[in-house]
């Protein structure tokens, strides 16, 4: 009998076990009658026989709800030891008690062992209760319970029992917590990536105008999964900030002659001009089709609400005109050195606008920064930057992914740093766009070679991750992880790679490394295992299913390991 199976024999012979002793052989011989020898047997049964019946509810509460209906049961106590045969069943519980499975089995094995020693002594088998030979029996009751043997199989059997109880009580526990988790507590990454592409596309009409020097705009990437708290997307929206670093260098030598370096701002996307709007353009503002939330509920701004909103927005000055070339506004600003919101971006429909907040810069200085890549860094971060780097980009896949900000093909030469003139490389990861660059041109040779490659993965963006968060524990690049056997020469080195991260993804290797959440999330992203149908991002399902398995896990690693350093 392998697995579960044996659940299921146990439900079924439990009562058995109950009923044999307490009225054995057709009540020829009582319970009493039976415990006279020895008193503490009969303290044993009964606590045993209390817990069995405790034991038989935990583990039904273990099946799928509905599962009777699988196979066809009518009642409770008609076929159970069929429900634990089932293969799905067996999958949906096996999913339940995930890493306890095995102990949960070998409890099993051990509570059904005790059973069929006592059930021996007895002389009851699976099917019926002996009749015959009573007094035969009797005698060998009589010295198992002198010799204290019934007594000990009870405390053991009643012992077992409890733990299996407590066991499959914790799965359906953690369960609960997090159903209840994710579905109160998931951040709404779909209004984040909303507003990011916002960002990307007001931005770019700020480089408009002719300059040499190219320019790069870099986007901070963010966990936010506290950003769970607001009442409705409207509240969350106007919360977002983004931390945007322009360049006029991307780790080149920087022009000697450009008014500028860097500037570091703030930049917020908000609905232009919203006090001034009818009702009917608001509304036309978030029907937006990830914003369908929004738009089902009318929104009034009564005069006092107006006022409020106007508070909260930065105050512009009366004469302030969209910025036309933000190049030349942020040389002005290096001159004049001024903090706080320098301006604002319009999008080509006046829908919205991005406002800029310039921050105070540390320790003035017109030296160039510099870039380092993840690629580069690999090797060289802790174990606490790769933990936490790792939660940051899982996180921002969900608010980037087809976005301009991030490819499908997206690796970790695309995660860069930033290094202030004599400082440390901050351990906040960035991703980087060029605006002076038409866009399309970058990563065709590279895109080409991963036609292959992204035929057989089923989302590329999570693939990508699980590449990603191999490296980060290995402190390697999939490369140098490949070895010969891992094979694809003829698909090219975008076929390899796939192989390599496919076998590492089934290696306990990477559990060994990393742990049992950090091994399970990479497992998943390179599998697309999340168990749905639908493998596409924009599908909430599934969404929600990456960020519970992933980025939940992620995260709690990370937390984990600060709690511990
Ligand atoms: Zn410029």
């Amino acid at each position: 009998m392998s697995g579960l199976e044996i659940v299921g024999v146990i439900l079924g012979t439990l009562p058995l076990v109950v009923s044999a002793v307490e009225q054995y052989a057709n009540g020829v011989y009582t319970t009493k009658r039976i415990f006279d020898y020895d008193k503490q047997a009969k303290r044993a049964f009964t606590r045993f026989r209390t817990e069995q019946a405790v034991c038989k509810n935990q583990l039904l509460q273990l099946l799928p709800s509905g599962s009777t209906g699988i196979v066809g049961i009518r009642s409770q106590s008609e076929g159970i030891e069929d429900l634990w045969k089932n293969p799905d069943i067996g999958h949906a519980i096996r999913t339940r008690l995930k890493g306890n499975y095995a102990i949960f089995v070998d409890m099993a094995q051990e509570v059904f062992g005790f059973m069929k020693a006592i059930m021996e002594i007895l002389g009851v088998t699976l099917d019926k209760v002996l009749s015959g030979a009573e007094s035969k029996m009797m005698k060998k009751i009589k010295f198992a319970l002198k010799r204290g043997e019934l007594r000990d199989l009870f405390e053991d059997l009643e012992r077992t029992v409890r733990s299996l109880i407590t066991l499959s009580k914790q799965a359906l526990e953690l369960e609960t917590t997090a159903v209840f988790a994710s579905k109160y507590r998931r951040p709404e990454f779909s209004v984040v990536r909303d507003c990011a592409e916002g960002v990307y596309s007001i931005l770019q009409r700020g480089w408009e105008y002719d300059c040499r020097v190219p320019h790069t705009v870099s986007l901070r990437l963010e966990a936010r999964t506290n950003d769970h708290s607001f009442d409705d997307d409207d509240d969350l929206r106007k919360s977002l900030k983004f931390r945007v670093i322009f360049s006029h260098t991307h780790g080149e030598t920087p022009d000697e002659k450009s008014s500028w370096h860097w500037k570091e701002t703030d930049v917020q996307l908000i609905d232009h001009d919203r006090s001034d709007k009818s009702e009917g353009e608001a509304s036309s503002v978030l029907q937006e089709p990830i914003s369908k939330k929004g738009s089902k509920k009318s929104v009034r701004f009564t005069p006092e609400a107006k006022e409020m909103i106007a508070l909260q927005e930065p105050i512009f000055h009366p004469t302030m005109k969209p910025i036309q070339d933000l190049c030349k506004s942020i040389g002005n600003l290096q001159e004049e050195n001024r903090t706080g919101c320098f301006g604002f971006l319009i999008d080509a429909e006046k829908k919205r606008r991005c406002s800029i907040y310039s921050l105070p810069a540390k320790g003035i200085n017109q030296e160039p920064w510099s870039v380092v890549s993840l690629a580069s860094m690999l090797r060289r971060i802790t174990r606490s930057d790769r933990l936490n780097i790792a939660f940051i980009v899982a996180s921002s896949v969900l608010q980037l992914y087809r976005t301009p900000w991030l490819d499908e093909t997206w690796g970790k030469e695309d995660i860069w740093f930033m290094q202030r003139p004599g400082g440390q490389v901050d351990p906040a990861p960035f991703v980087s766009r060029q605006f002076s660059t038409p866009q399309g041109t970058r990563d065709d040779a590279l895109r080409c070679t991963n036609v292959a490659r992204n035929k057989l993965v089923r989302n590329p963006w999570l693939f990508a991750l699980g590449v990603l968060l191999i490296e980060l524990c290995y402190g390697m690049s999939i490369e140098d992880l490949g070895t010969s056997e891992d094979g694809g020469s003829e698909g090219g080195v975008a076929s390899s790679e796939f192989f390599t991260a496919l076998r590492i993804a089934q290696d306990d290797g990477i559990y060994t490394e990393a742990g049992e959440r950090y091994g399970d999330a990479v497992r998943r992203c390179i599998h697309c295992d999340f168990d749905q149908r639908v493998t596409n991002l924009d599908a909430e399902e599934f969404r929600q299913a990456v960020y519970d398995r992933v980025i939940a896990s992620l995260e709690a690693d990370w937390k984990q390991f600060r709690a511990i350093a």
